[in-house]
């Protein structure tokens, strides 16, 4: 294994103002859930990256002030000096293996609605707090005293920066949420001072924050600039208006971190966005500035870096997620271990641990942000105990995870799969549409496991326990899986309605297989909310089928807002013609119609239709597990038998994963009964000091 001569330029030096990062590989600032909350978890986390061989890491976005806080999003703080030691903490980490530690510093103004803090919002044009969740919050307009606080505290978290350790700045003016790109568009700066009106004006308090910047760190950090390269609507800081700052003042910062409009659009799923999506967009911007530029666009091909070098689009490969799926991808580059590479799958279910205040997980990386909560790592397994030899039964996500991570820790392994592919319900979602980069989870997975003489799979094996007990195993998993339910039960119906027979029922495990409606009226009822509904209904409507998309929620797919996707899918929908019946359900199903109850007054109407989509909730397969507890499996030999995965309860492709890393990971680890399964940190109590009125 040779490193392709073609991706030499990937490990050029490359100077960012007075420091030198020892590649092009860039970690952009990215959230994790973790946050001031979980410190050493996101420590830990970061150093996996610096052992990976990133030269550039960065934190979450770090909030520098009290009167600018984005609860319940869980970042990191820089209110005061106590908030230094974990953050030098952090920088030590990312240092350990010569990268260079950046900080992002954040001021949200018009998108901090300040629910912890309770201090009044500050934004340059007050007005209702643009947040994701409509906090019905305003804040107050900031006059020049504000401004020139702002501009101080800004001073204070340069210094704290400086005394944790970094050696990069950087100031968030991206995605909407901070205050320098709010200062820059005209949507959401409406102010006729010097701070306002002209371009020029716009970006004075940028200019003022970097001029600060310079002075208060005297050459010893850099400082980079991340910014929207596109913000839609007819006052929005458009890509043309970029292009004209930077020709101002091309040499402001030490480094162009360029990132699309908004955070939806910058982290697009690749159900949506391709690799590279954002070219277009940063072409030619290189040729305004003498500084560096870096970009993103989930990149995992080094091939395609290369040609974004080669190409004079980017000088730095930006990535956050790609960074998350696998943090040694520029060792794996460096080693010409293409092959070993773990692909981003372009999910978004690290985005939506930080969307909702949980720790982040990672459908491809189960160890993220598990490094220091579990002791897990991305590339390393535990040695294995006393026991030798596991079986799996079943080969999609959780089967695949569980049999790698046994194999790497050095069982024998046998993994049984009843039908003749790998990758269970990855191998069916992959061929719906947008959906292909779900195989990537089987790929990755069943490419490991390839070349490991301590693996052997069965495929076409449909085992029964009396096979299970016969293998002999020391170890048995169960992850056979869950089926898609054919009536409508899932959250608002706990039981099924009255359904006539003659009525054609479909379910999601119908359609992958190949049988669905074509060419009819259908009727796709969602109870489950995430993509599976509204990829059925642009497969269907590729049948030529009209789509009437029912569901109680008052969004289609709403728990993809966490995903990023919500809003793009309804677009989808819309354009794709499906009638949407939002805030209703079918309370009965007839021969030829259903009857559709409105979830706020009860109202019913009749929906005529020819066919029925179920997308409402899945039954764990667990019938072998039982049938194999029920027989004498202890005296077959079998030292444990558990059930995991979408088998024990169905969940996300990322649980999946996860439950078969947990598995592994358990094997012969003394059971740790009622203790926590995971290490945390308590907030440490001040000494009991009341202050009474
Ligand atoms: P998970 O997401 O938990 O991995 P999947 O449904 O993706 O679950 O995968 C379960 C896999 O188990 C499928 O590939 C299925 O064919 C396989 N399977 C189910 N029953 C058996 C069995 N009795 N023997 C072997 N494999 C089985
Ligand atoms: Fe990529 Fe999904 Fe992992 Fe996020 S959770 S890094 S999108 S694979």
């Amino acid at each position: 294994m040779t490193r392709l001569l073609a991706h030499d330029i990937l490990f050029t030096p490359m100077r960012i103002g007075p420091k030198t990062a020892p590649n092009r590989f860039y970690q952009v600032p990215h959230c994790n859930g973790g946050g001031y909350r979980d410190p050493s978890a996101v420590v830990e986390m970061r150093r996996t990256k610096a052992e990976g061989g990133w030269g550039v890491i960065f934190t979450e976005q770090t909030e520098i002030h009290p009167t600018s806080e984005i609860t319940p999003f869980i970042e990191q703080h820089l209110w005061d000096d106590r908030d230094i030691p974990a953050l030098a903490r952090m920088a030590e980490a990312m240092k350990s293996h010569g990268a260079l530690a950046g900080i992002q510093l954040a001021y949200s103004g018009i998108n901090g609605p300040n629910l912890y803090s309770r201090e009044v919002p500050l934004a340059v044009s007050g007005g209702p707090i643009l947040t994701f969740t409509s906090d019905p919050v305003q804040a107050r307009t900031m006059d020049k005293q504000d401004i020139r606080d702002l501009r101080r505290w800004f001073v204070n978290a340069f210094r704290r920066s400086r005394q944790a350790g970094f050696d990069l700045v950087c100031l968030y003016g991206a995605h909407g949420f901070g205050i320098l790109q709010h200062f820059l568009s005209r949507a959401t700066n409406h102010r006729t001072d010097e701070y306002g009106g002209s371009l020029e004006n716009r970006g004075r308090f940028l200019r003022e924050v970097v001029e600060d910047f310079r002075e208060t760190t005297k050459g010893e950090m850099a400082v980079t600039l991340r910014m929207s390269l596109h913000e839609a609507g007819a006052y929005g800081f458009s890509n043309a208006e970029l292009r004209d700052f930077i020709a101002m003042h091309g040499d402001l910062p030490d480094l162009w971190d360029l990132a699309h409009g908004t955070w939806e659009n910058c982290s697009g799923t690749s159900r949506f966005k391709p690799e590279g999506a954002q070219e277009d967009l940063v072409r030619g911007i290189k040729a305004l500035t003498s500084k560096p530029v870096v970009g993103v666009g989930r990149f995992t091909s080094p091939d395609a870096m290369v040609r974004q070098i080669k190409a004079g689009i980017l000088d730095f490969i930006g990535a956050a997620r790609p960074s998350i799926a696998d943090p040694f991808l520029p060792l794996k580059v460096q080693e010409g271990r293409y092959e070993d590479i773990r692909e981003c799958i372009g999910c978004n279910i690290c985005v939506s641990g930080d969307m909702t205040g949980a720790i982040s997980r990672c459908t491809q990386n189960t160890a993220f942000m598990e490094e220091w909560r579990k002791g897990w790592h991305p590339e390393r397994a535990w040695p294995k105990g006393a026991s030798e030899s596991v079986l799996i039964v079943g080969a999609g996500p959780t089967g695949l995870e569980a049999a790698l991570q046994a194999a790497r820790r050095g069982y024998r392994v046998t993994l049984a799969e009843a039908t003749t592919t790998l990758g269970g319900r990855v191998a069916r979602e992959r061929a719906l549409p947008g959906l292909s980069a779900w195989g990537r989870v089987a790929d990755y997975r069943t490419g490991q496991m390839a070349p490991m003489p301590n693996v052997e799979i069965y495929r076409d094996s449909p085992l029964a326990p009396e096979d299970i007990l016969a293998m002999g195993a020391d170890h048995v998993a169960v992850a056979t899986g869950a089926t898609w339910r054919r009536d409508a039960v899932a959250r608002l119906h706990l039981h099924d309605i009255p359904t006539d027979a003659r009525m054609a029922l479909f379910t999601p495990d119908d359609v992958m297989a190949g049988r669905m409606p074509e060419g009819m009226t259908v009727a796709l009822y969602d109870d489950d909310h995430f993509y599976m509904g509204s990829v059925l209904a642009e497969l269907l409507v590729a049948k030529d089928n009209r789509v009437h998309f029912v569901t109680p929620a008052a969004k289609v797919a709403e728990w993809t807002e966490n995903t990023l996707e919500q809003g793009t899918i309804m677009r989808r929908l819309l354009e794709l013609g499906v009638e949407l019946h939002l805030g209703k359900a079918p309370e009965a199903i007839g021969a030829r119609e259903i009857t559709l109850g409105c979830a706020w007054t009860g109202r019913q109407m009749a929906l005529p239709c020819d066919a029925v989509l179920h997308v409402t909730s899945r039954s764990p397969n667990d019938r072998l597990y039982h049938a194999t507890r029920a027989l004498d499996w202890q005296g077959a030999g079998i030292r444990s038998l558990k059930l995991i995965g979408d088998a024990a309860a169905p969940g996300p492709i990322a649980w999946a994963t996860y439950a078969g890393r947990a598995w592994a990971e358990a094997l012969d680890q003394p059971d740790p009964g009622d203790a926590l399964p995971f290490r945390r940190e308590i907030a440490q109590l001040l000494p009991p000091d009341r202050i009474t009125p």
